[in-house]
């Protein structure tokens, strides 16, 4: 069989996608045996053109990673799904908007350049000096990406052949994608690479049906070992999060902040969790009702902390 081509791209990325890609140690080994890499930003030196003047479909898959935010990543999403037969939208980034989406709460481009450049900048900026995407300079003109107000997930840019969720991606899941590209067993088109149910329906802490009278974050309880952290206070993702990441955080006896995204058949994960809190609370007026309501420290953050794009909002309304 020839070599597969494999492309790996990082859009507005952490870098962690990548590292994950790496982590699979000596097994990076067994994806070079399969696949000729031609194009990989940070590990390997390709250049835009190389891509641009290949034909369609010319490389076999490509792992993107990241949310697009601003237009060369938009550009590159568009070359890069011309040129692929397959694209597998790779980490939490890439497939719901992930934290970089968490700036779809602000106004926008220009309240983020004011917090960025001006309230908490890391150069002295006193005469309020922003990007601009053209610059005029002795030598001609300089060229900057344009900043979108609203970041978007792949698919919200291009059609997606697979979701491989995860901040970052798992390993196991990882190598699952190298061997079936290697058996070329990929499974149906919109699949994504994880469990069907939820997190809570894998996690073998004790669910006693407990109802919960107050909410700790993490930091403010020493939970029980053995018991289900949602039913001790603790806001544990499980019950709106996809399965199949181990239950990485769970058995470091931390909750599930919902890397997975939203399980098959959820929409809005954040609403999902909302619904499970309000149905585990034990409250009896409206005074506890508000109370609940103050115990959650950041609740867009914590709800919508990876899935601001794809959720029902996608954004704060602009101007409110
Ligand atoms: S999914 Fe997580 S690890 Fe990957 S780029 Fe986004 S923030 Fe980084
Ligand atoms: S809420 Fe969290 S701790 Fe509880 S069962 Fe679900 S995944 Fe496990
Ligand atoms: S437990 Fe939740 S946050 Fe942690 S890796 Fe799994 S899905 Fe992601």
């Amino acid at each position: 069989m020839p070599k597969l081509k494999l492309a790996l791209y990082w859009a507005a990325s952490c870098g962690g996608c990548d590292v994950a890609v790496l982590d699979t140690n000596e097994k990076l080994l067994d994806i070079a045996e399969i696949a000729d890499i031609v194009l990989w930003p940070i590990a390997i030196d390709f250049k835009y053109h190389h891509i641009e003047s290949m034909e369609d479909k010319n490389i076999d898959v490509c792992l993107f990673n990241g949310s697009v935010r601003n237009s060369e990543q938009e550009r590159i999403a568009k070359l890069l799904r011309a040129k692929s037969k397959a694209m597998i939208a790779f980490g939490a980034c890439a497939c719901f908007g992930g934290i970089p989406a968490l700036a779809n709460l602000t106004n926008g481009s220009a309240e983020i350049f004011e917090r960025a450049y001006v309230e908490a900048p890391s150069n002295d900026n006193q005469s309020r000096v922003f990007p601009q995407t053209k610059t005029k300079v002795a030598e001609g003109e300089l060229e900057l990406p344009e900043f979108y107000d609203t970041v978007l997930a792949l698919h919200q840019v291009v059609d997606v052949e697979y979701f491989l969720p995860g901040c970052p991606p798992p390993v196991d899941l990882i190598l699952k994608v190298v061997d079936a590209l290697a058996k070329n067993a990929l499974p149906p088109v919109g699949a994504v690479i994880a469990a069907e149910k939820t997190l809570c329906d894998e996690c073998e802490l004790k669910k006693e049906e407990k109802r919960i009278t107050k909410i700790y974050r993490p930091h403010e309880i020493i939970p029980e070992p053995e018991r289900c952290l949602l039913e001790q206070g603790i806001i544990c993702l499980g019950p709106a999060t996809r399965g199949g990441c181990g239950q990485r955080c769970i058995k470091a006896n931390m909750p599930c902040r919902g890397c997975f995204g939203p399980p098959a058949g959820v929409i809005d994960q954040g609403a999902k969790m909302l619904s499970a809190v309000a149905s585990i609370y034990d409250v009896k007026d409206e005074e506890e009702i508000n109370r609940m309501v103050e115990e959650i420290v950041d609740p867009a953050g914590t709800f919508y902390r990876f899935g601001m794009s794809t959720s029902l909002l996608q954004r704060k309304r602009k101007g409110d």
